[in-house]
């Protein structure tokens, strides 16, 4: 079968002038940083200013999904694309793509087929900069940090306790575990080092959270990057980063306009990891496209058990959104792979798979009906090699529980495709009344979080502590961070910490191996794994492919 890639469809597009793109927000040039024809920063002050807007919050979340991606993005900006067709004035919100995914194994994070933001390639490559923007900024309090240390160390920090790491935005592992500070006495503190890739530092975490400007400078302020002989916290304000910090953000800090492939408006801005930290775009591109448009489309990272749990409980939470429903992406092949099918076998029929691999499906659909208490509807993402078998079971399977379901063919057919499922999430919005609940409430101890989390949401019988994360648990209670929101570092996998356990679980535990808090992100990362913050380029990484002419025309990015 012939299909054409993401970057040729993306290619044959013809984009709208940014400009035209904004007046559909009410917007005009003044209120725009333009980055040529079809980028444009917009300013968060705008917020300021009333649109008598107060949108409708959609999110987009997925089952446990095998290792290609179920189609989260592809689905938000199709059913966005579905929702302008219905007459709908809706507003994307994603977050930017990193490099190293793009040069490594996934490829771009623009969507896919029909449904993709453009200009495709420069979101993919460094975007308006704002990665390299936040970079600079982590590197800064790194480098004063040492300096501080090389200057007579006033604040006693022990070069053990270095906690604060460079970054990159690159997949390189030779960067992962460093010896710096080599040379003579005019040179650096020799000491162990190492970088994490840029979506991975906790200036991402923050600046993401962020309300505006003030709101930033505080939390960065609050990063702590070491700790003293005596065991105390030291932070980038006690450094007096977080100022020049904030000033090296200020553009990065505005959200990015760009357009589907239809011309529905799209906000893309900031990209944190989900594991280490909440996985979403920016609180500040969510807000400013519920500010303009009625509808807003939103996506978690990975499957619902921590993407949309982190979505609710972390962002929502601190950004004090309400949303009004939630997107559920299925696919055939993830159903069957939660269903036993090894990846190999994926693309051959398997009725009884399927049917094995819905429990896990339906675990999702629960903890956001019972335990969020948000409306959810299942999306089912068709793909080319779906048989019609495969995809009525799905269908008829979720109406036979009283689950909402709609077939969705954005990838194939773009908005056109997505119409089925923006009818449904409309309704469901209509009908439903909100009484939109978190998953725990801030002020338990960090201990009970934890255990909520791992009971309600993965269905465990409880967790249990390594000895260093009990400690830990005891020094961050001593020291006051106990209040914050929790951020599961966890497979995405499975609904346990074992990615080899699929479909639903039960009978099982959760290990949680140590505990850290990002003080400035605001919220405590309980890993129950080791968590990769510096990965590496696959054996043929994606970059082998990739190219541009004389015109700038890029080829080979997917
Ligand atoms: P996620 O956001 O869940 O990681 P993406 O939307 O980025 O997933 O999709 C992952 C990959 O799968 C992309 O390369 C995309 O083009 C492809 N894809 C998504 N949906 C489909 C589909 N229905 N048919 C074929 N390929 C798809
Ligand atoms: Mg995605």
């Amino acid at each position: 079968m012939g299909f054409k890639s993401d970057i040729e469809i993306a290619q044959e597009a013809t984009p709208q002038d940014i400009r035209e793109i904004a007046k559909k927000l009410g917007l005009t040039e003044d209120d725009l940083d333009l980055y040529g024809k079809y980028k444009a920063k917009v300013d968060y002050n705008l917020l300021k200013k009333s649109t008598g807007k107060k949108a409708r919050l959609i999110l987009t979340t997925a089952i446990n999904p095998t290792p290609a991606g179920e189609g989260k993005t592809t689905t938000t900006i199709g059913v966005a694309d579905g929702l302008s067709r219905i007459g709908k004035n809706t507003l994307v919100a994603l977050r930017e793509p990193s490099l190293g995914p793009v040069f490594g194994v996934k490829g771009g994070a623009a969507g896919g087929g029909y449904a993709q933001v453009v200009p495709m390639e420069d979101i993919n490559l460094h975007f308006t900069g704002d990665f390299h923007a936040i970079g600079a900024a982590n590197n800064l309090l790194a480098a004063m940090l040492d300096n501080h240390i090389k200057q007579g160390n006033e604040l006693k920090i022990d070069a053990k306790k270095i906690t604060w790491r460079r970054c990159v935005d690159m997949n390189d592992r030779q960067l992962r575990n460093i010896v710096d500070g080599l040379g003579g006495s005019g040179d650096g503190v020799v000491r162990e080092d190492g970088f994490d890739i840029t979506v991975a530092s906790e200036v991402m975490a923050a600046f993401c959270l962020s309300s505006d400007i003030s709101d930033l400078k505080e939390r960065l302020g609050r990063i702590i990057v070491a700790y003293s002989f005596t065991g105390e916290p030291v932070t980038a304000e006690q450094l007096k980063a977080n100022g020049a910090m904030a000033a090296l953000l200020k553009d990065a800090l505005k959200p990015n306009l760009v357009q589907t492939l239809e011309g529905t408006p799209a906000f893309i801005h900031g990209g944190p990891f989900a594991n280490i930290a909440h996985g979403c775009n920016s609180v500040i591109a969510t807000r400013m496209a519920m500010h303009f448009a009625d509808y807003v489309v939103t996506e978690g990272g990975f499957g619902a058990d921590l993407g949309a749990e982190k979505f609710l409980d972390i962002k929502c939470r601190m950004a004090n959104l309400k949303p009004d429903a939630v997107i559920i992406v299925a696919t055939v092949r993830a159903l069957k792979y939660n269903g036993g099918v090894a990846k190999a076998d994926l693309n051959n029929e398997n009725l009884e798979a399927l049917k094995a691999g819905l429990p896990n499906l339906l675990k999702h659909v629960e903890n956001i009906t019972q335990v969020f208490k948000l409306p959810a509807v299942v999306a089912i993402n068709e793909f080319p090699l779906d048989t019609e078998a495969e995809l009525q079971l799905v269908k008829s399977e979720c109406q036979k529980l009283g689950v909402n379901v709609a077939i969705s063919q954005v990838w194939a057919k773009g908005g056109e495709g997505g119409e089925e499922l923006a009818k449904e999430v409309v309704r469901l919005i209509d009908e439903s009344e909100g009484n939109f609940e978190y998953c725990y409430d801030l002020d338990i101890p960090i201990k009970e979080k934890i255990e909520t989390i791992a009971t309600r949401i993965y269905g465990a019988d409880g967790v249990d502590f390594t000895p260093a994360a009990a400690k830990e648990m005891d020094r961050l209670t001593a020291l006051g961070f106990d209040k914050v929101p929790i951020c599961m570092a966890k497979t995405q996998y499975s609904l346990t910490d074992d990615a080899t356990k699929l479909g639903r679980p039960t009978g099982f535990k959760i290990t949680v191996r140590q505990l850290t808090i990002s003080a400035g992100a605001g919220f405590i990362i309980a890993l129950t794994g080791e968590i990769m913050k510096m990965p590496g380029l696959p054996k043929v990484p994606a970059a082998e492919k990739i190219d541009v002419d004389e015109n700038g025309v890029i080829a080979g990015l997917f």
